[in-house]
């Protein structure tokens, strides 16, 4: 029985792999995670066409280095905030887990849900359940089981397709995918590698890889063990009162298995049968469990079976189960919570007070101040303005204070196209009386479409009195 510590569950003692024939479950979790799934995949399939403010909802085009998130435009320029907001989200991971494991694989990762919900259903409707599928495997190749296995990859490929392409349209946009798949093909060589590579990778991972993404490949599972406690809600197996298991005899009544020291396991390996990632959750916390709540809904069906109370496997913490303690708030989990406010906060604050212009003013390099035949000083700047929308940008300069002129040289304006940085040299003159003596602060205004985007302070150099 402790044989589960000396190597995973999906591979033998020489370490070859141990293909895992899940059976078909069915039960209230299973019901809510497949409703749950249609939305996520609505929201999965339809995120590349969804437009806020002339921009996609999420877009992560690292060649280009833009990414949108709900329709905002980040640039380089913005790395700070992106470099916040993903600390955020690490940290609101970390919250997360530690209260309630992995609640997210079970229910709304992407690999699980694609696997679960789509892929795992298709290949029960072609190959059948656990059973029909295992002798499918190991019968001789005939007509049938071409046919089946043909219509199965056939279907699992083309599914990849259009996951890989949903991926791709994320990264690049819908209308630049939409470009590559209608010019044509030397034109997007590139384009085409990427959306072949992204196939064949879902392929690969659906149609063999599987459980083993979420026990070899992702980080987060194996994280967990740093981050869930006695305290986190998990999906666990109630061993005081499964404990000691044994199958159930004819006729045999519950206080006569409690009588004779057994517990309400009747070791029918029913939760043993229906997990995809082939564990026993009678073990305790495992590494390769994505909490998918099927192993629950096999529990509860067996328990209305028998005539026990249903919840022998359900959402517990261990010290809920040893001592009866509902989810508690540990001193680990309020720190992780302090940090995330913490952090919340100040990416707010950033993204309410975030400008759509970037702009620097510095001094020209090397120039000195120049007084002008009318008796008026004149510094030179150079203006760098970055557009951070994905809209052009008039941008006007005013000399706010002290009273004098801002004259923007070489074509008088400043129009900055989406996303571009904009290069100018500004004249500003001063008055003598309403300079200082050597440096004098000035204020100069940002403004676009009339409305004042930012304040930028500098200084203006002239004659010591
Ligand atoms: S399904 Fe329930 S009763 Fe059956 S082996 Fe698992 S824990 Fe025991
Ligand atoms: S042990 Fe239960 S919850 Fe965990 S992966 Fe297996 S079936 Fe899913």
């Amino acid at each position: 029985m402790s044989d589960f510590r000396d190597h995973i569950a999906t591979a033998d003692q020489r370490g070859r792999r141990k293909w895992v024939y899940p059976r078909k479950v069915a039960g209230r979790f299973f019901q809510r995670r497949t409703w749950f799934s249609w939305l996520l995949l609505f929201i999965m399939l339809s995120g590349p066409f969804v437009v806020i403010n002339g921009n996609p909802l999420l877009m992560m085009n690292i060649g280009e280095r833009k990414f949108v998130v709900l329709g905002q435009v980040f640039w380089p320029q913005d790395m700070i905030v992106f470099a916040l907001a993903l600390l955020l989200f690490a940290v609101s991971i970390l919250v997360f887990t530690t209260a309630f494991g992995r609640l997210w694989c079970g229910w709304a990762c992407p690999q699980t849900v694609m696997m679960e919900m789509v892929f795992r259903k298709i290949e029960y409707a072609i190959e059948g359940d656990a059973d029909s599928q295992r002798r499918l495997n190991h019968s001789p190749l005939t007509a049938q089981k071409f046919t089946r296995k043909l219509l199965k990859h056939g279907i699992f490929f083309a599914l990849s397709f259009v996951v890989g392409n949903v991926l791709l349209s994320y990264i690049i946009g819908w209308r630049e995918l939409y470009q590559i798949v209608t010019d044509p093909p030397a034109r997007h060589l590139t384009g085409l590698g990427f959306m072949t590579a992204f196939s064949l990778l879902f392929y690969g991972i659906f149609a063999r890889f599987r459980e083993q993404a979420c026990t070899f490949i992702c980080p987060y599972g194996r994280l967990q063990s740093l981050l869930v406690d006695d305290s986190t809600i998990l999906v666990a197996y109630d061993h005081k009162r499964g404990e000691k298991r044994a199958p159930l005899r004819r006729g045999q009544t519950f206080a006569a298995r409690h009588a004779a020291g057994q517990g309400d396991c009747v070791a029918c390996s029913r939760c043993v049968t229906v997990c995809p990632t082939g564990i026993d959750i009678r073990n305790g916390v495992q590494m390769e469990c994505v909490q998918c709540t099927a192993c629950i809904d096999a529990c509860d069906s067996v328990m209305d079976k028998v005539g026990a109370p249903r919840g022998l496997i359900r959402y517990a913490s261990v010290n809920g189960i040893e001592r009866g303690e509902r989810l508690r708030i540990t001193p680990r989990l309020a720190a992780y919570c302090a940090v995330l406010l913490a952090l919340g906060t100040v990416l707010a604050f950033m993204l309410f007070t975030r400008s759509d212009l970037d702009t620097t003013v510095l001094r020209a390099p090397g120039s000195l101040f120049q007084q002008m035949p009318d008796g008026h000083f004149s510094n030179l700047y150079t203006v760098r303005v970055v557009n951070k929308t994905s809209r052009e940008m008039p941008v006007e300069l005013r000399l706010e204070s002290p009273a004098g002129s801002l004259q923007v040289m070489a074509g008088g304006s400043i129009t900055v196209a989406p996303g571009a940085l904009s290069e100018n040299s500004i004249l500003i003159e001063l008055e003598p009386s309403a300079m200082k003596s050597g440096t004098t602060p000035v204020v100069i205004g940002v403004f676009s479409g009339g409305k004042k985007l930012e304040t930028i302070k500098t200084a203006f150099i002239g004659p010591r009195n």
